[in-house]
């Protein structure tokens, strides 16, 4: 006799955060006001696919995301590990890229999925794509496989570490960069590209990040003296350079004398590119060659921006490394974060 063993349905906690996807329209435009109950009451649907209980972490729209929601959303998680097979967290679209890279560094070592998504338009408005997208996050969270902290939007993966908002209307919003995306939702089935390795060692939950970093975006003339305000008053400064990257010569002098003011404080310098693909290489041009031999700094080469800055925040949050162990951490793959970095 052959026995049908009934298929138990995996057990997702659904995050609510705010966002687009939970706000109603007010007297002052859109604002969060649905809760992730409510969220959950859109798509009967999700039914058939897990079972699902909810948890709410704050209310707000991601434009006022800030590390402390990140350690509120890290704890929730980690209170919640051992009794949930996936977690969905709704989020607000302008800040997600950044929560999705938090978390990648904030929680090292899953062996569970982590999914964040949002939508472009509320999720009780006619038109909208927030109850596809919550559908399709469910879907991959509780697909056998899923692993990992990533983005679920418009039908895509996207690894937690490589994602940018790059369109404000679109429902297409976010683009992975540099890194292909490892599945995609199609007829509300998950097609997988590659498959995420299984968890190298336990769990590992960080909780302390330090945001005393800045970036500054190069432009075209831009006032040398702006480095003399910003040394004064941030431990680390991301510099947005043009191209392959480079420093403009009125602006090398200034860097190495606050280099040199200010070196017990130990001030961490890290050039990035504007350019949103194919990232960084300081070795090509005269104008990035002379910048790394007056000063020394960190190169972001193919990570996005959101990962680099929110990498940093975590590593300064970590104050028993040293220089050098800081520098390799910052050059170590954390969830596919960085492909290429030369190290020497
Ligand atoms: N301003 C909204 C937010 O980031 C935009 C969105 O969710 O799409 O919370």
């Amino acid at each position: 006799m052959r026995v049908h063993r009934r298929h138990t349905l995996k057990k997702i906690l659904l995050i609510g955060t705010g966002g687009t996807i939970a706000s109603v329209p007010g007297t002052d435009g859109l604002a969060p006001g649905l809760g992730a109950e409510a969220l959950l009451a859109c798509i009967p649907a999700v039914q058939d696919i897990c079972t699902v209980e909810t948890l709410e972490v704050c209310s707000i729209d991601s434009t006022n995301m800030t590390p402390a929601h990140w350690q509120k959303i890290t704890k929730a998680i980690e209170e919640n590990y051992a009794a949930y097979d996936g977690f969905v967290i709704c989020h607000g679209t302008d800040t997600l890229a950044y929560t999705a890279a938090a978390l990648s560094y904030m929680i090292q070592n899953l062996d569970k999925p982590i999914v964040i998504t949002g939508s472009q338009k509320p999720i009780n408005m006619p038109e909208t794509d927030a109850r596809n997208n919550l559908l399709d996050s469910f879907r991959y969270a509780a697909d056998d496989g899923s692993r990992g902290v990533s983005i679920v939007f418009g039908g895509k993966v996207i690894v937690g570490t490589r994602a940018r908002k790059e369109r404000s209307k679109s429902y297409n919003a976010f683009s992975s960069i540099n890194f292909p995306y490892p599945a995609v939702i199609q007829d509300d089935m998950v097609i997988r590209y590659f498959e995420e390795p299984p968890a190298a060692g336990p769990v590992r939950f960080y909780h302390s990040m330090r945001d005393n970093i800045c970036v500054l975006k190069l432009i075209p003339g831009l006032r040398a003296d702006i480095l003399r305000m910003l040394f004064e008053h941030y431990d680390c400064l991301v510099i947005e350079s043009f191209g392959l990257g480079g420093m403009p010569a009125a602006m090398l002098s200034v860097l190495a004398d606050e280099m040199a003011h200010w070196q017990d404080k130990n001030k961490l310098i890290v050039m990035a590119t504007q350019v949103p693909k194919e990232g960084s290489n300081m070795t090509v041009y005269e104008v990035g060659r002379s910048v790394t031999k007056t000063t020394p700094l960190m190169e972001t080469y193919d990570m996005t921006l959101e990962s680099v800055v929110t990498k940093l925040m975590w590593l300064m949050g970590r104050p028993e490394l040293t220089r050098e162990e800081l520098r390799k951490e910052f050059y170590r793959t954390i969830n596919h974060d960085v492909l290429f970095a030369r190290t020497k």
